[in-house]
């Protein structure tokens, strides 16, 4: 099957007074339709200005972004206005990303008469109510406003204003991390009911790894702007081979006193994401490092079936993976 979204060589530099910034470097992959790749890594990674830049939110430098068979790398604003209908955003922090003066209704309802003209007032409103019950929104909140519900209810409002166009593709920006861990998995399971229900491809950011397991069918590790790992989520947590994603992991607390697992520390410098110098910008930090590490940034390439890592040294590291 052809893949949904496809990314190629993505680059997003930002020009600051000491350089350029690589917040994304050399990004790609490609996302099949109804599946859900996982970003993961730590902030300031460069997850989130992917997801936006794939979006058009920010303008990539350079690269390829491949929408259902066309490149959407370059269109201009107009159009991709229209692709807005397909490709939406659902965003971290679901109190800052809502009008606090626009009701939930209002809310919900403000793509509607930006995108279909042709609906009335009565369409809409219709629209909106069959939307509240899709993501468990009681109607009598209908006329409530941001500041009067929790954050659950707040982020299934973003969820619902974002299906609002029938979109095939979401970007799901930390859409739990700002939320209690008993309504995260609420927001989860929904999630993954409405993937099912509309045949959805999510691109789902975090820096939790527990979550992302939970949702992601194959999970990409990046590290200052670069994938550094890329395999089915399944493979990433039974047999991880960057050293990077190894230390990542072993930061996952284990809900069990009686078993314990050792936390790789990682010491060193963080490369600087402005100008960074040759060689692999995980090195100052890793301790597998030798020399070529310190000249030639590894390239991202297929160490097992389906699973890519950008490591000199990875045969060595997992001998027996
Ligand atoms: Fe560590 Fe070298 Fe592999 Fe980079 S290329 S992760 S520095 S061993």
């Amino acid at each position: 099957m052809a893949p949904l979204l496809e990314v190629r060589d993505l680059k997003k530099y930002f020009k600051t007074p000491s350089g350029y910034l690589h917040a994304v470097d050399k990004v790609s992959f490609s996302l099949e339709t109804g599946k859900t790749l996982g970003v993961v890594g730590e902030s300031g990674c460069g997850k989130s200005t992917l997801g936006r830049t794939i979006l058009h939110l920010t303008e990539p430098t350079d690269g390829q972004i491949i929408f259902d068979g066309q490149d959407i790398s370059t269109v201009s604003n107009r159009r991709f206005k229209e692709l807005r209908r397909e490709m939406q955003i659902v965003f971290q922090d679901p109190f800052s990303s809502l009008d606090p003066r626009s009701s939930v209704s209002q809310t919900i309802e403000e793509p509607l008469v930006i995108y279909h003209k042709e609906m009335d007032k009565e369409q809409r409103a219709k629209r909106v109510r069959e939307l509240m019950d899709t993501v468990g929104l009681a109607q009598r909140l209908a006329g409530s406003y941001p500041h009067e519900l929790d954050g659950g209810r707040r982020q299934r409002i973003g969820i619902a204003r974002a299906l609002a166009l029938q979109p095939r593709f979401i970007v799901c920006d930390e859409p739990v991390s700002a939320l209690d861990v008993s309504i995260q998995a609420q927001i989860l399971n929904l999630m993954q009911d409405l993937q099912q229900e509309f045949g959805l491809t999510y691109m789902f950011i975090t820096h939790d790894l527990s979550v992302v397991r939970h949702i992601s069918d194959e999970i990409c590790v990046m590290y200052l702007g670069q994938v550094v790992e890329k395999c089915p989520a399944k493979e990433l947590f039974r047999a991880n081979l960057h050293p990077y994603t190894k230390a990542l992991l072993s930061a996952i607390p284990i809900p069990s006193i009686d078993v314990r697992r050792e936390r790789i520390l990682l010491k060193g410098e963080i490369t600087s994401p402005i100008n960074p110098k040759p060689g692999c910008r995980f090195a100052p930090r890793c301790s597998y490092a030798c020399p070529v590490c310190f000249e030639k940034n590894p390239d991202l390439t297929e160490v097992r079936p389906q699973h890519m890592a950008a490591c000199h040294r990875v045969e060595e590291i997992n001998p027996n993976t």
